[in-house]
């Protein structure tokens, strides 16, 4: 029998052209980061990642996605994903979550980190903040390093899972929202479970190319899409964070696309060391 479906394994001249737009995905992304302070709105923050992206040749691929003129998503506090960028200024305190992806010639990254804007006088909401987004960020590393020994791509969701789970903080996971393939086009098959699911999924091996973003809250895990379409925010009120890298596995190992050192410091505290895509 023959699959008309297209293998959603690329091949390694497709793995190295993915290279840069993981690059330039990582640069409008820490672009941005440095940006962020009271009084900056993320109006702000998206024409900043915009000019970092256009200024590369490349194209923001969320303005790409059906009805969304954005270059970047940013989600304050209580939203987890998909808030769009308005002159809301960010105050001391906010919790933001900053979302963005890169196309170049073609081939595209997708990447997403969270930061907590100081906040001298509410040292309590600060930390407890600063440590959801540490903790979902290390979900994100526990699962990126399964994928150097997982079998199958559901073993991502199990490390995800028992990551947050092992904190102790009893964080919900979003159920309705997962991670994806990535390659020609920013959203491809498979999804990428943060959590543990039945399926095994595809088999993990050289050629899988996959965006994973665990998106974590720190009280119930439910949300609702606001009156604007599309930010997505917790029905209890409580802040969220989403972290996200795109990765390469490939016939020497597996490399972060989305991170400039390809994923070398968030994957050491799990023996794991990222071989570069050549
Ligand atoms: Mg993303
Ligand atoms: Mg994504």
């Amino acid at each position: 029998m023959v699959s008309l479906r297209r293998s959603i394994y690329k091949s390694p001249a497709q793995l190295r052209s993915m290279v840069e737009p993981g690059l330039i995905t990582a640069a409008a992304l820490e672009a941005v980061r440095a940006l962020i302070a009271p009084g900056v709105t993320t109006e702000e923050l998206d024409a900043e990642a915009s000019r970092v992206i256009t200024a590369r040749g490349a194209r923001s691929n969320f303005q790409l996605v059906r009805g969304y003129r954005h270059t970047i998503c940013a989600s304050v506090n209580e939203q987890v994903v998909h808030g769009i960028p308005s002159s809301r200024a960010l105050e001391p305190g906010d919790i933001v979550s900053i979302d963005a992806g890169a196309e170049y010639r073609g081939w595209n990254g997708d990447s997403a980190f969270t930061v907590v804007v100081p906040d001298a006088s509410r040292p309590d909401i600060v930390a407890e903040r600063e440590e959801l987004s540490r903790v979902t960020e290390g979900s994100l590393w526990a699962g990126i390093a399964s994928l150097a020994s997982a079998g199958h791509l559901a073993e991502v969701g199990v490390a995800i899972q028992s990551f947050i789970d092992d904190a102790g903080h009893g964080y919900g996971i979003l159920r309705d929202y997962v991670g994806h393939g990535i390659g020609r086009k920013m959203h491809e098959s498979p999804s990428v479970f943060n959590y543990r699911v039945a399926d095994p999924g595809p088999e993990v091996r050289p050629g899988l190319a996959v965006a994973i973003e665990p998106m974590v809250v720190i009280g119930d895990q439910r949300t609702r899409v606001e009156d604007d379409g599309w930010t997505v925010s917790t029905v209890d009120g409580t802040a969220g964070s989403h972290w996200e890298h795109s990765v390469a596995v490939h016939d020497d190992g597996i490399w972060v696309l989305t991170a400039p050192d390809g994923g070398k410091a968030g994957l050491a505290p799990f023996g794991v060391t990222p071989v570069p895509v050549v």
